[in-house]
């Protein structure tokens, strides 16, 4: 027998990632442990330290989503690179039920039947077998089946799970692990982000990574080799796309250092701002300046090679630099050629204050010293405490009582830190457009964010007019989570947006954009729109753990991609400022 090898962390995650995908197959109630090998994936693969001194300290368990049952089959795996739990499974299933099961239309018994009958074990197999109709001949399939079989493989389109996007943190999750991966290789100088997750979309289809190397086949080869893929969709020498366990679609083009600014570059921008440039390259783009320039450009597009970085491009096509979270076709080329784009940005270094932050007192995890702490040790110079009001009851809304009790320890935690706390509180717009608490007391905090959090249902005229009515409230207020959406589970409740805006625009009032990567609301055309009307604006953290308050850079780059520049943003004034322009009376 040979020696067992030891496993890294990623061939590790690729086991939990089967015993998983197995479960789920099971059904019933091995959903549940299904979920929990795929929480223990996505732990270890994302692991800082080194997998075996966990191992050998017998410190797995102290992990956040690591069970004793978890750890054991991770130690399994670690120590002897087998793991029993995946072996039991095994036997029940037949090969390459997991590649198979993919497939719509196919069931586990279906997958066995045509093991069984003609050695199909993975895709290619059945498409094979279907091409040159074999499939029909076998007991239980038809003509039909066959014919649809195909028309499904060959469309390559497996709808359902493995087609979702990917929320923006969880794409970045996918990403780190990846750059990480291959960093331990030593191969590429660099690898960037690339695609709508550089743009910072807020939800990601495709993975994209750029890689600097002097021998991308070398790259790509060892990418292919990464334990978490499932499926290898297209690959070309210098370039691959595939499809993780967990349902990611990952593409990694390998460049090599003279391409890698043009190749960073096309497969940043979304596919009409590329196709733009390129027609600015060729001469065939937007009006410039002048002919001579024009005529330079075409000229000098033609030897890429010499372009070191984007920038360089840029300036090649004699238009500023374009920001990636700018790059949608959105009047960012014609402003970058006029050189007529927002010089001050919004960047995460000029925020000064943490905003919309919940503790123990209503549904966040840390309390008010905790989450104090950790926004100070970000250089924040102030946080605003705002837990939910009495109407979110689901949300242990904060009663009058408990408010007395909040801004007491507020002032003993204050006494203990330089970060200056602010006594703020999310109040629901209720039903009729009212805040939440009386009057008395919404004019003794230094903030108030006011959210919809019941009722989103109502009509677009009914709901138009409970938010206008919030809106005209005398107190300043920051309109929270503002169209109430959650990414690719609730859309954006019925309302008129534009009227909305023109109400803020007169009244006290300043808009959130919500840094929660669950949330990333307001959307940056409706940001835009508000900054036509010069509405301020917050960048918001909406953190119910000390973890959530690095949702900043979310809430930062869904601000830049409203073209939001610093001065239209209240929390990168200073404390005095800030509490000025936000006071509620
Ligand atoms: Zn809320
Ligand atoms: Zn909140």
């Amino acid at each position: 027998m040979t020696k067992s090898k030891r496993l890294d962390k990623f061939a590790i995650a690729a086991a939990l990632q089967d015993i998983a995908a197995l479960l789920e197959l099971k059904g019933g109630k091995d959903r549940f442990k299904a979920r929990a090998y795929q929480t223990g994936a996505r732990v270890v693969a994302g692991l800082s330290e080194d997998v075996g001194e966990l191992v050998l300290g017998s410190r797995l368990t102290s992990m956040r989503g690591i069970g004793d049952a978890l750890a054991s089959q991770i130690e399994q795996l670690y120590l002897t690179g087998e793991s029993s739990v995946l072996r039991g499974l095994r036997k029940e299933f037949p090969p390459g039920i997991i590649e198979l099961s993919a497939v719509p239309g196919l069931s586990i018994s279906k997958i066995k039947a045509l093991h069984e009958g003609l050695g199909v074990a993975t895709i290619a197999d059945l498409k094979a077998a279907a091409e040159a109709g074999k499939i029909k001949a076998l007991k239980g399939f038809g003509a039909k089946t066959e014919a649809s079989l195909l028309e499904t493989i060959s469309n390559h389109r497996q709808r359902g799970k493995q087609e979702e996007r990917l929320h923006l943190h969880r794409a970045l999750e996918t990403a780190n692990q990846i750059v990480a991966y291959l960093q331990t290789g030593g191969e590429p100088n660099a690898i960037s982000l690339a695609g709508s997750l550089r743009r910072w979309k807020e939800t990601v289809g495709t993975v994209r990574l750029v890689a600097n190397t002097k021998r991308p086949a070398t790259l790509v080869e060892n990418f292919l080799r990464y334990p978490l893929i499932v499926e290898i969709k297209e690959r070309m020498k210098e370039a691959c796309t595939v499809r993780l366990a967990d349902g990611a679609r990952v593409s990694l083009v390998a460049a090599r250092p003279a391409e890698f600014a043009l190749a960073l570059l096309t497969e940043t921008g979304s596919a009409t701002h590329v196709n733009k440039l390129q027609q600015i390259a060729s001469g065939e783009g937007p009006e410039s300046n002048n002919k001579q320039a024009k005529k330079k450009r075409a000229g000098r597009s033609r030897r890429p090679g010499g372009l070191q970085t984007e920038e360089d491009i840029y300036a090649q096509l004699e238009m500023e630099y374009i920001p990636p979270e700018l790059r949608e076709d959105e009047g960012e080329i014609e402003a970058a050629l006029a050189g007529r784009l927002p010089e001050d940005l919004i960047t995460l270094s000029d925020i000064r204050g943490m905003v919309h932050c919940h503790t123990t007192y209503s549904d966040g995890k840390h309390s008010i010293t905790e989450m104090v702490r950790a926004a100070e040790a970000m250089g924040m110079k102030y946080i605003t405490i705002t837990d939910h009001s009495p109407t979110a009851f689901y949300a242990g809304g904060v009663t009058l009582d408990g408010l007395k009790r909040q801004w007491a320890e507020i002032d003993e935690v204050q006494e203990q830190v330089k970060i200056k706390i602010l006594r703020g509180t999310e109040s629901d717009i209720v039903a009729d457009g009212r805040l939440d608490y009386p009057d008395r007391i919404l004019e003794q905090f230094d903030v108030i964010v006011a959210s919809i959090h019941s009722r989103y249902k109502m009509d677009s005229a009914k709901m138009t007019k409970r938010i206008v009515t919030a809106m005209r409230q005398p107190v300043f207020k920051i309109w929270g989570h503002a169209l109430g959406r959650k990414l690719l589970s609730r859309p954006p409740f019925d309302c008129d947006v534009e009227q909305i805006l023109d109400v803020i625009a007169e009244s006290r009032a300043a808009i959130e954009v919500n840094g929660d990567p669950w949330r990333l609301d307001m959307e940056p055309r409706w940001i835009r729109e508000a900054r036509k009307r010069k509405i301020k604006f917050v960048i918001s953290v909406d953190a119910h753990s000390t973890g959530a308050l690095h949702n900043l850079k979310y809430g930062v780059a869904t601000a830049r991609r409203g073209w939001v520049r610093k001065s239209e943003v209240l929390n990168s004034l200073n404390v005095k400022p800030f509490q000025n322009a936000v006071k509620p009376t």
